[in-house]
């Protein structure tokens, strides 16, 4: 197993997507602080807070707020309700997430998300799901704000959804991100099409994993931001470990091997993309 503090070159990197407020952090003692140093140590130094349900969002963008800057990492959020939790959006998620959208030019906050569907856990129950997702996607069209997409198992559901908003007009040109892309080529190619990146992470690394390559492969560069969905799907060789941002090098380092660039040049290519994805600078 390596360090996890594995890349030392110059290249700069942003993790589009870690949940760095888990509460396995805390069971591993491992505070934020850690997790920020290590970034510095390792070159990550931008991440992106997901939220996945009205908690999580307060908690997100509280955390944006409290340690951006620290060891030099700039932190932004994300607020929304996960298909796991659509069951619990009321009239009153809906005030929240729009008063913090409405004021997020003065806040951390960057998208909507995760927002989608999951249907392998079917935690809450499918057509609230469907509602809940066209809720917040009505949403981030309004406030003009890009969406983090969780997919699983719902890619037929998912797209005619995002279709019938596409065709309607009701969608912006750069409509988020398909976090931890696990769809098929066709599928990410139509999600491309629409104008959406696709964002790989450890899954992208994993031995058995035939698909995701393939998909990253034949997804422009100018659509793909890595990401580690921390603490879970910890990369290749360092699996077992609790996965933090610091590991996001693994993850570039094998879009580089697939696309045959330098781990430096796809750093800088998904780091652009992940800034412009979200619009910060
Ligand atoms: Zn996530």
């Amino acid at each position: 197993m390596r360090d996890p503090v594995y890349y030392s070159g110059s290249a700069k990197f942003f993790d589009t997507h870690a949940h760095i407020y888990d509460r396995k952090f805390d069971a591993n003692n491992v505070t934020t602080e850690d997790i920020l140093q290590r970034c510095r140590a390792s070159g990550v130094t931008s991440v992106l807070i997901p939220a996945d349900s009205e908690e999580t969002s307060r908690i997100a963008l509280d955390m944006a707020n409290k340690y951006d800057g620290f060891a030099e990492v700039s932190l932004y959020a994300s607020v929304g309700v996960h298909p796991h939790e659509a069951k619990t959006y009321t009239e009153d998620t809906e005030k929240y997430l729009r008063s913090v959208l409405e004021a997020r030019r003065t806040q951390k906050v960057t998208a909507l998300g995760e927002i989608g569907l999951d249907y392998y856990y079917d935690l809450s129950e499918r057509s609230v799901q469907r509602d809940v997702f066209e809720k917040q996607l009505e949403l981030a069209y309004e406030y003009d704000v890009p969406v983090i997409l969780h997919e699983r198992d719902a890619t037929g559901d998912c797209l005619d959804i995002l279709r019938r908003f596409y065709k309607a007009g009701r969608m912006r040109s750069l409509p988020g991100v398909c976090h931890c892309c696990s769809c098929s080529l066709e599928a990410s190619q139509e999600l491309v099409k629409m104008g959406f990146y696709i964002g790989f992470d450890g899954p992208v690394t994993f031995k058995n994993n035939k698909k995701t390559p393939e998909v990253a492969l034949n997804t422009p560069w100018d659509r793909i931001v890595i990401e580690t969905d921390s603490p879970y799907l910890t990369p290749e060789p360092n699996r077992g470990l609790i996965n933090e941002p610091c590991h996001v090098a693994y993850v570039c380092a094998k879009i580089a091997e697939i696309k045959g660039v330098t781990i430096d040049e796809a750093a800088q290519i998904t780091y652009d993309n992940g800034k412009k994805l979200y619009g910060v600078d």
